[in-house]
């Protein structure tokens, strides 16, 4: 079964698709860290995107490897753990044009179905409900405005020990969204049949209590045929 959350960046969407994964036993599976780890790779080899043969030699060569412990996700890429690297600020700012490549879909998407194959996953993404699991048992699309988003990405990159004033973060996102929503391919889309939960204000632990009920409402509602 699968449990597609979509939402633009620092929506609250990781968080909660985490914690639901946990509550449920499911395993949580992160696509953005996918698209990350490949843009690491790019940026490593010193590619430029617009050069189809190079990246399309890269990502054939590519060992990308995740998994899930304590509910984190542990990426590894030719067998070096990049779950921090991946989070880098040189990488963020690029993730959003490498991932628009349409090869560079074509190589996570079938990855991504692959791994869902065999289990009950969260996943979370942009695309999920729309485009890599349209047909998924449930569908929640996050939101948030963008003063609450630039306050958590603020606190994320506090952790890290980055100092970033709220406007220079709310221009980050809306740059960000403009470019995950307008790209050709597998646009950032609330699908149709989703539910749209806006975490503005919302707690951490309000936003998983309604996937987690609503979830296991249906669960217990369903007809046998369903
Ligand atoms: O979720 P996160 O912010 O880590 O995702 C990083 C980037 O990866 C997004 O801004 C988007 O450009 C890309 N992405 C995507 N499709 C997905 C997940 C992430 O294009 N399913």
């Amino acid at each position: 079964m699968i449990i597609a959350i979509d939402g633009p960046a620092a929506s609250g969407k990781s968080t909660t698709a985490r914690l639901v994964a946990r509550e449920l036993g499911f395993t949580y599976l992160d696509t953005g860290a996918m698209y990350r780890a490949v843009t690491l790779a790019v940026l490593e080899n010193g590619l430029n995107i617009v050069d189809e043969a190079p990246l399309s030699d890269l990502l054939g060569r590519l060992d990308l490897h995740l998994s899930t412990s304590d509910g984190e996700t542990r990426i590894t890429l030719d067998g070096r753990d990049v779950s921090q690297d991946i989070r880098s600020i040189d990488v963020t700012a690029k993730v959003s044009a490498v991932s628009a490549a349409p090869i560079v879909r074509q190589a996570m998407v079938p990855l991504q179905r692959r791994i869902a194959a065999t289990r009950n996953c969260v996943v979370e993404g942009r695309d999920i409900g729309t485009v890599v699991f349209p047909e998924a048992r449930f569908k929640f699309f996050i939101v948030a405005d963008y003063e609450a988003r630039a306050r958590r990405r603020q606190l994320d990159m506090e952790r890290l020990g980055e100092t970033r004033s709220l406007d220079e973060l709310i221009a980050d996102l809306k740059m960000r969204d403009q470019k995950d929503s307008s790209r050709d391919h597998s646009p950032l889309r609330k699908a149709e049949d989703a539910r749209e939960i806006d975490t503005s204000n919302l707690t951490i632990n309000e936003q998983v209590t309604l996937i987690v009920e609503q979830v296991k409402n249906q669960l217990a509602n369903r007809k046998p045929n369903d």
